[in-house]
């Protein structure tokens, strides 16, 4: 066993009071109890750089047979690897037993019937240590004597804004590709350099991300683009190649029109404000994200489909169909989130229509509010859209009265046209 660096409180500098309490009862009880048990991860990594944790996990030389028996609240989730939730109420807390770096003679140990025959097994703390990814993400916090405990470097990288893969890069990006999507998240969050040879193979492994499965792939886009450093996290994932393959339509449309074209722009101002509205702690909708980034391509199939002679409706929603097949081939888009999006796409025609009764069900309308913010970022990238967007913003804010004045001195033939919409739509 290599001899871990120890580091006092008052060289690291980690108020425990930082820590959840929660967590802190988790921590005391299994030490109560005989065991050890550790802050470890993301936890001590943002305490060390004085920000706030996202989330407490915890590591332990306890099985999670002995963690629920110490705290009966646990819930034991997992197969192949049996991890602990400590549950308090609806929320939870991580659990996981030391666990023995990943070994690629386990794979593949599936019995017939489907089952895994060969658990892979729990290690010792420093197996745990170098098992995971980066050097700052492989530290452990001892509440008992308020040390951090550091296998791998993790320390000396932190204090360098260091970003370092353990053991060897090209290997580790191998095993899991998804860690280049880690590394540029990390480095663009906590604003830390990749490590010179952490950084050199990424480019070149890029195509690994393909062999990732679409679903993971997705929760992965969220971290990233939902980091509140979307902007650092366009750019260096367009850097290091990766952009491409998780988005191939995205950055074919970003080329065709770069440097300053409306969609680049289009797409800079939506990441700057779900950037703003992240540091705001407002709520994003994926569903957005995926707006955005096949915008052009929905605009382009649209146009296209119009001029074969299609209705607009129908064409906008070709297109979408088109957008969608292409993306989900590697980003599997919830049904829920594609919906919403396909919506905001649809709804863009309807800022078109002014006469009184169709404004007032529109602005009812459950997805109004995502529509209009869309159409917003399109009047800001350049799109001939300015006009309705102040218009739409305007009729938002005033009463009753003033819309309807509004709508009138805009559609001051409305009525007639009411009526022959209405004859149209009831065939
Ligand atoms: P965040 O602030 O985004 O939660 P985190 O470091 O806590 O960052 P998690 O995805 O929550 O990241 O994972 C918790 C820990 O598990 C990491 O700190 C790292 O030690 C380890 N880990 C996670 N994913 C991987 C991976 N793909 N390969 C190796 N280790 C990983
Ligand atoms: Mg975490």
């Amino acid at each position: 066993m290599t001899q871990a660096l120890r580091i006092p409180a008052s060289e690291h500098g980690i108020n425990p009071r930082e820590i959840d309490k929660r967590a802190r009862t988790i921590l005391n009880s299994l030490s109560d109890a005989g065991y050890e048990a550790y802050l470890v991860g993301g936890g001590v990594r943002d305490l060390l750089l004085g920000k706030h944790p996202k989330d407490f996990d915890i590591a332990t030389n306890a099985t999670p047979e002995q963690v629920k028996k110490t705290l009966p609240s646990t819930r034991i989730i997992g197969r192949r690897f049996r991890l602990a939730h400590v549950h308090f109420g609806r929320e939870y807390f991580e659990v996981a037993t030391f666990r023995a770096p990943h070994d690629e003679s386990d794979k593949g140990q599936v019995g017939r019937d489907g089952r895994i025959t060969h658990d892979n097994v729990f290690g010792n703390m420093e197996q745990d240590a170098v098992r995971r990814d980066f050097t700052v993400n492989a530290l452990f916090y001892d509440l008992k004597t308020a040390e951090v405990i550091d296998f791998t470097g993790g320390i000396d990288d932190l204090n360098q804004r260091q970003l370092r893969m353990i053991g060897d890069p090209v290997t580790r990006y191998r095993e899991d590709p998804v860690r280049m999507l880690r590394a540029i998240r990390f480095a663009a969050k906590l604003d830390l350099e990749l490590e010179p040879n952490t950084e050199a193979p990424i480019r070149e492994l890029s195509p690994l991300l393909a062999n990732i499965a679409p679903a993971r792939l997705f929760e992965e886009v969220l971290k990233l683009f939902h980091s509140g450093k979307a902007l650092a996290v366009l750019d260096k994932l367009r850097e290091y190649h990766l952009f491409k393959l998780l988005f191939p339509q995205a950055e074919a449309s970003l080329l065709e029109e770069e440097p300053e074209g409306n969609y680049a722009r289009l797409v800079y101002a939506a990441l700057g404000n779900t950037d703003k509205r992240i540091k705001a702690g407002k709520p994003v909708n994926p569903a957005f994200l995926f707006a955005v980034f096949l915008w052009k391509r929905v605009q382009e199939g649209s146009a296209m489909y119009r001029e074969l002679g299609n209705p607009v409706l129908q064409s906008v929603q070709m297109a979408a169909s088109d957008a969608f097949s292409e993306q989900v081939k590697t980003i599997a888009v919830p049904r829920r989130f594609s919906n919403v999006t396909r919506e905001i796409w649809v709804m863009q025609g309807r800022f078109n229509f002014k006469n009184q009764r169709r404004v007032m069900n529109f602005l009812s309308y459950k997805r109004f509010r995502a529509a209009y913010d869309f159409l917003c970022l399109r009047a800001q990238s350049g799109e001939a859209v300015e006009e309705d967007c102040q218009w739409w913003t305007l009729i938002q804010e005033v009463d009753e009265e003033e819309k309807i004045a509004m709508c009138r001195k805009v559609a001051p033939q409305s009525r007639g046209r009411r009526r022959h919409k209405k004859r149209r739509n009831t065939h």
